[in-house]
């Protein structure tokens, strides 16, 4: 098995998506390098290429504003059924310079279009330094927010953040947002995240922020460091059953190889 390839367009899919039904993403980085703010050690599609939290510089590489409306519009004009629009793809999609106008436009365009259709973010939490970005998450029907630790040392061992970023700014972040979604990759190895202590740490983290729900997921494909290991499905249902317990919050987890990707 290999790592996942690359998308190769502004939209990918409809995918069959754990937990967005069928989901149709949209891409706003470039195609063929990835760029993100992290560089996380479980990332399936390998290594950052460029590991920046300011993407101006490379904003000829990713697709302009009309190109992504334009595709959106067609989509939404067109047979094709899906749940959701989901903002993902090669990287951080929040680095896209037009990240915020872009919302609201596509926000809009739903709402004339296709008004059931919902919105989603999938995002590594960095962006919301941004205010613009930061405002523009109430458009957004389900934003799931990455946070894979408590302690600011597994955070940076296993997201490997660029200069500029740390777990305290996520946290206050996200203390500030209200109705979203907290998404956690749990990993055995080193680094590792499933320790008694690392545990503790982040459940204290996710009482303090506020989510209204957590999905904790682990790895099921090939993954850039090969020192990781996935943790198993019964593992996986003990912690979240111990965060539900902990935390008065909803956890799910989502085992991997038993349902499609
Ligand atoms: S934040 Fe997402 S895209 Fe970026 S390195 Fe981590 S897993 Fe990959």
């Amino acid at each position: 098995m290999n790592l996942l390839p690359l998308q190769k367009g502004v939209l990918y899919g409809p995918i069959a998506s754990r937990r967005l039904g069928k989901s149709l993403g949209i891409n706003l980085m470039p195609t063929d390098y990835k760029l993100c703010s992290f560089n996380c050690v479980y990332c399936h599609y390998g290594w950052t290429k460029v590991h920046t939290l300011d993407a101006e510089a490379y904003a000829d590489d990713m697709p302009r504003f009309d190109d992504v409306t334009g595709a959106v519009g067609n989509a939404l004009a067109s047979e094709l059924e899906f749940d959701y629009l989901t903002f993902s793809g090669n990287g951080e999609p929040t680095l896209h310079p037009q990240f915020a106008s872009l919302v609201a436009q596509i926000a809009e365009m739903r709402d004339r279009y296709r008004p059931g259709l919902k919105i989603a973010l999938l995002s590594n939490s960095s962006g919301l330094n941004i205010s613009e970005v930061k405002e523009s998450i109430r458009r957004i029907d389900v934003p799931v927010f990455k946070l894979d630790a408590g302690i600011e040392g597994i955070f940076k061992d296993i997201n490997r953040p660029c200069t500029g970023i740390n777990l305290k700014d996520i946290t206050a972040n996200l203390h500030s947002l209200r109705g979203f979604i907290i998404q956690t990759v749990l990993i055995n190895g080193m680094p590792g995240n499933v320790e008694e202590e690392d545990l503790d740490a982040y459940f204290d983290l996710v009482e303090d922020v506020r989510p209204e729900g957590v999905h904790i997921y682990s790895i099921d494909r090939p993954v850039p460091n090969e020192a990781i290991a996935r943790v198993l499905p019964g593992k996986l249902e003990q912690i979240a059953e111990l965060g539900k317990n902990r935390t008065g919050i909803d956890f799910k987890a989502f085992f991997l190889r038993q349902e499609a990707y």
